[in-house]
Order: C-alpha cells, then sequence, then structure tokens
C-alpha cells in the first residue's frame, strides 16, 4: 500500500516522498485510518516496524499550526527514546511551517524546559516522571492537549512509571485521543487501556516469517 492512499495532506505526502517512504508498513496502514478518524487506539508490533510514524503522522495531520499551545503530548520510557522519536516527528514534520517540538526529558535541567513551554510548543516528547514534574510546576498546560500518546506502554511499567503515567492521563482533558503502543500485551496494558481510553481499536501486527 502506498501512502498516497491515506488521507494526508499535501506537505506530509511530500516529506514522504522525500525520504523515500515508499510504502506504508503494516501498522501504518491500520493505525494511521484510525488515529486520522480521532479514534483511540492500542497498537501491537515489534521494534522497528514504523510505530513512531504511525502515530506521528495523524498527530501532525491535526496540528493547528497558529495555535502555539500544547496539543499533543507523547511519554516515552527513556531519554534517548524521547530524542529518536522527537527527531523522527521533527524529520516528518520538517514542511509544516513553524512546527515547535520539545523534548522533556528526565536527567537534564528543568529550568530550560520551562523557559521553552513559556514560549510555546505545539507537541511535547517527555519521560513521565519529567512530564509529572513540569504538570506539578504549573509548566505545563493541559487544557489544549488534544492527544496523549504512551509508546512503549509496556517498558514504561516495567520502568516503575505507572503511577506517573496514571497521574498524567487525570490531569488531561476527558475529551483526549489517547493512543497506546506496546511491544507486548501483558494484563496490566489491558488494564490500563481500559481505564484510559473509549472504545480503542486494537490493532496487532503478528510476524509471518
Ligand atoms: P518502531 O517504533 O516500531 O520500533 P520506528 O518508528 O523507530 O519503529 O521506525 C524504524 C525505522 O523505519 C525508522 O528509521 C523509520 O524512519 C523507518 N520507517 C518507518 N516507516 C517507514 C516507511 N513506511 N518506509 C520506510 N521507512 C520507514
Ligand atoms: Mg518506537
Amino acid at each position: 500500500m502506498n501512502f498516497s492512499a491515506l488521507k494526508l495532506s499535501p506537505p506530509l505526502l511530500q516529506v514522504l516522498e522525500e525520504l523515500d517512504f515508499q510504502n506504508v508498513t503494516p501498522i501504518q496502514a491500520q493505525s494511521i485510518p484510525v488515529l486520522l478518524q480521532g479514534r483511540d487506539l492500542v497498537g501491537q508490533a515489534k521494534t522497528g516496524s514504523g510505530k513512531t510514524a504511525a502515530f506521528a503522522l495523524p498527530l501532525l495531520e491535526k496540528i493547528r499550526l497558529q495555535d502555539r499551545r500544547l496539543q499533543a503530548l507523547v511519554l516515552c520510557p527513556t531519554r534517548e527514546l524521547c530524542a529518536q522519536v522527537a527527531g523522527e516527528i521533527r524529520r516528518l514534520g520538517r514542511r509544516l511551517p513553524g512546527l515547535q517540538i520539545l523534548v522533556l526529558a528526565g536527567g537534564q535541567p528543568v529550568r530550560p524546559q520551562v523557559d521553552a513551554l513559556e514560549k510555546g510548543a505545539h507537541l511535547a516528547v517527555g519521560t513521565p516522571g519529567r512530564i509529572l514534574d513540569l504538570l506539578q510546576r504549573e509548566a505545563l498546560e493541559t487544557r489544549q492537549l488534544a492527544t496523549v500518546v504512551l509508546d512503549e506502554a509496556d517498558r514504561m511499567l516495567d520502568m516503575g512509571f505507572r503511577d506517573d503515567m496514571e497521574r498524567i492521563l487525570r490531569e488531561t482533558p476527558r475529551t483526549r485521543q489517547t493512543v497506546l503502543f506496546s511491544a507486548t500485551f501483558p494484563s496490566d496494558i489491558e488494564a490500563l487501556s481500559r481505564t484510559f481510553q473509549k472504545q480503542p481499536t486494537r490493532v496487532t501486527v503478528v510476524e509471518t516469517e
């Protein structure tokens, strides 16, 4: 399947062409239409299957560039993953003028992050601990958050972020779209999905090697 079959806008299709993303991966083919409709999604597919673009393209499609309040929040388990995911989203969004993406990860000074939030951004990628910290400092405004993505949700639970994730989700608007990606599907992921998602579409890509 080709990307032009998905209802993406010209700047995104142009970038995909420039990056030589010729065909959608299975997780992308199944997730992107659901996410473009604004529905909640639980996605399961192995590492390297293109999950970042699967959630990033619909996020980018939805962002209103003229509004510099935070519209999307992506939670990742580590600082390295935050940087990697933010890098991929920036690459995919490079033809969206003025797009501002922040990395809000722990293990680095909080002050510059507070200042950056003050200046305004469309999207943030952060670790649960630091995002919760910024929420408690009232540096991070959640009112305009339309989408929250839990990337590598199983790893975040393994790393002990359950409380932080739940507190963050409770601080975000009930009207949000909640997207959960995980490589595995233990019962605690199922429970998280049941508590925080609304009639999620479940997408599982199984290996047929
Ligand atoms: P995952 O999160 O599932 O582990 P990533 O989103 O990190 O996977 O993607 C792995 C690599 O594949 C990245 O380098 C990404 O740029 C590339 N990629 C993703 N989707 C496509 C595609 N449709 N065509 C070509 N390359 C892709
Ligand atoms: Mg990933």
